[in-house]
């Protein structure tokens, strides 16, 4: 099959959040990384094989850039779609993805943008489903993640696919080869956690209601 098309995928968010663990599970994107002097990032080729070919994701992580304010436009220039990852385990990782998405639109303007909160798999989660709304407002997709056990570690790529190729039929037909789980996802803790979000999706944002009338 002929590959379908090949995009820059930015990854952003505050340091510490777990993007580069996120990216490195990909075993054959981490063994073609390439490390771009010139912007100080690891590109790494993501492919995954869909129903309707290959498509492969060149994402970009930085060398830890991002701990230090924000990243240069070379950085997002050209990029084609995003992540933005934030820490469900760290409050303060989630109030900055306001700016991760700021900077990132004011250069990549109306891409498919998937927001991630990760390390889910830690017990004392901070950020709740209901916490988390920003997606909602800016039209954002949303999945908790966990990279050391590759909990949903393909439904951003599949949902950015679908958008880059505006096929909502779009399928992967093929798991792509991932590192060996570092840490255990409680599958009742998933459960539970997908039952929260299905509740928070279905609840109107405080700004739906206009006053206090209602
Ligand atoms: P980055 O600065 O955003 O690239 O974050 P790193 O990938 O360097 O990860 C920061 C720290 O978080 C490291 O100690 C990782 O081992 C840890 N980490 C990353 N992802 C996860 C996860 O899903 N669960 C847990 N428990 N720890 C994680
Ligand atoms: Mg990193």
């Amino acid at each position: 099959m002929e590959p379908l098309a090949t995009f820059k995928l930015v990854l952003v968010g505050d340091g510490g959040t777990g993007k580069t663990t996120f990216v490195k599970r990909h075993r054959t994107g981490e063994f073609e990384k390439k490390y771009v002097a010139t912007v100080g990032v690891e590109v790494h080729p993501l492919v995954f094989y869909t129903n309707k070919g290959p498509i492969q994701f060149n994402v970009w992580d930085t060398a830890g850039q991002e701990k230090f304010g924000g990243l240069r436009d070379g950085y997002y220039i050209q990029g084609q779609c995003a992540i933005i990852m934030f820490d469900v385990t760290s409050r303060v990782t989630y109030k900055n993805v306001p700016n991760w998405h700021r900077d990132l639109v004011r250069v990549c303007d109306s891409i498919p943008i998937v927001l991630c909160g990760n390390k889910v798999d830690v017990k004392d989660r901070k950020v709740k489903a209901k916490a988390i709304d920003f997606h909602r407002k800016k039209n954002l997709q949303y999945y908790d993640t966990s990279a050391k056990s590759n909990y949903n570690f393909e439904k951003p790529f599949l949902w950015l696919a679908r958008k880059l190729v505006g096929d909502d039929n779009l399928e992967l037909v093929e798991s792509p080869a991932l590192e060996p789980p570092e840490v255990y996802m409680d599958p009742e803790l998933a459960s539970k956690y997908e039952a929260e979000l299905f509740i928070a999706a279905k609840t109107a944002l405080p700004d739906e209601y206009g006053t206090d009338d209602y």
